[in-house]
């Protein structure tokens, strides 16, 4: 199944953006909110608005809401979750004890308290009228985010979190969400369990989404994203270890390309991934890391067409997303916003190198 794009090489985010300093602390990936209640609320969604507007500015193709209404990416969905402590919040080493991070625990059986992300979706739907893609937590990288008291069984555990986010995400879909992203960093850590349970409990969590007869009568396109982190120094110091040549994707995108996933966003400039990996997901829509997360200098728009000229060697041009590596949460707003600009630049010139 194609979502032919209707331009060659469309442009996007992978998801997170910079908060502003009025709504949180800046440069962290855990950032403490600036206000509360109702104050609070009303900030996150003026955040999505600024952050919609800045990315039409810059020429994206599809937007987001820049995960501006969630402390971090796995968290803001658990919070809405029943079944989980979050008073209670433990020291864990997180994917595979790469660094340590304060997670709530699994307490009771979980089920949604109620909509997660309703409120920023809708409002980003009603204030754009270019693509909307709208991110979630993986199942497995959620297992891997948080502390299991009482499943006693990963596998089991995740499979109870794809149901919630199977919910999540076909509410989305009924929002006008075009395209629902699962982010699955885990899959890079954990190949093989990856392969062996991750991916079925992808196609869990996006069950129904893309189908045309939904209730709604709309359908969104899926996607994951995986990647080797935010360029937090923590990843950058595991990805010294990882040697010249980083093959995860090759044991991970078989099962993808097998799967009902429509779209793969991985990272790719400034990575060591062998570019010719990316045709292992063939049939898939590949969202090509254009953008380097991990370092404050601003690509050329020669930069970002260089790379999709490598990509193009591996993947269908009508098959091509350029995106960024990764999120951009932890980075200066002004950095960020200059890379937006640099991914739609480049993209563009893309278009005029090898055709549009
Ligand atoms: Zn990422």
């Amino acid at each position: 199944m194609s979502t032919a794009p209707t331009t060659a090489f469309p442009t996007a985010i992978a998801g997170s953006l910079p908060k502003p300093a009025w709504l949180a602390e800046t440069h962290k990936l855990w950032p403490k909110w600036q206000a509360e209640g109702t104050e609070l609320q009303q900030a996150k969604l003026d955040a999505t608005l600024l952050w919609i507007k800045l990315q039409e500015d810059a020429g994206l193709d599809i937007v987001g809401d820049g995960e501006q209404s969630r402390q971090h990416f796995v968290h803001g969905f658990l919070e809405q979750v029943e079944g989980i402590d979050f008073e209670h919040k433990v020291k864990m080493g997180i994917r595979d004890n790469r660094y340590d991070a304060m997670v709530p625990q699994v307490v009771a059986p979980l089920r949604l308290k109620g909509r997660v992300h309703a409120v920023e979706a809708q409002l980003a739907r009603a204030h754009t009228k270019k693509k909307l893609k709208f991110t979630l937590p993986g199942p497995m990288t959620i297992v891997d985010t948080v502390a299991d008291r009482f499943y006693g069984d990963k596998v089991k555990m995740a499979f109870a979190f794809a149901e919630l986010l199977n919910q999540e995400a076909l509410a989305l879909q009924a929002d006008g969400v075009d395209i629902i992203q699962f982010d699955e960093p885990a899959f890079n850590v954990y190949m093989k369990e990856a392969a062996d349970w991750g991916v079925q409990a992808l196609e869990r969590a996006a069950m129904g989404l893309g189908v045309t007869s939904a209730p709604s009568g709309r359908a969104c396109t899926t996607a994951v994203h995986i990647c080797y982190g935010y360029g937090i120094q923590a990843n950058v110091d595991w990805k010294q270890t990882l040697g010249d040549e980083w093959r995860q994707y090759e044991q991970i995108f078989p099962a993808l390309a097998k799967s009902s996933i429509q779209q793969v966003s991985l990272e790719c400039y400034h990575s060591h991934v062998p570019p010719h990996l990316m045709k292992l997901l063939e049939g898939k829509d590949v969202l090509v890391g254009v953008i380097d997360v991990a370092s404050d200098v601003i690509e050329t728009p020669e930069q970002v067409a260089d790379t999709i000229g490598t990509a193009l060697q591996f993947v269908p041009k009508n098959r091509l997303f350029a995106c960024t590596n990764c999120g951009l949460a932890p980075m200066s707003r002004e950095v960020a916003q200059a890379k937006l600009q640099a991914l739609a630049q480049g993209a563009a010139l893309a278009r005029q190198r090898y055709g549009a």
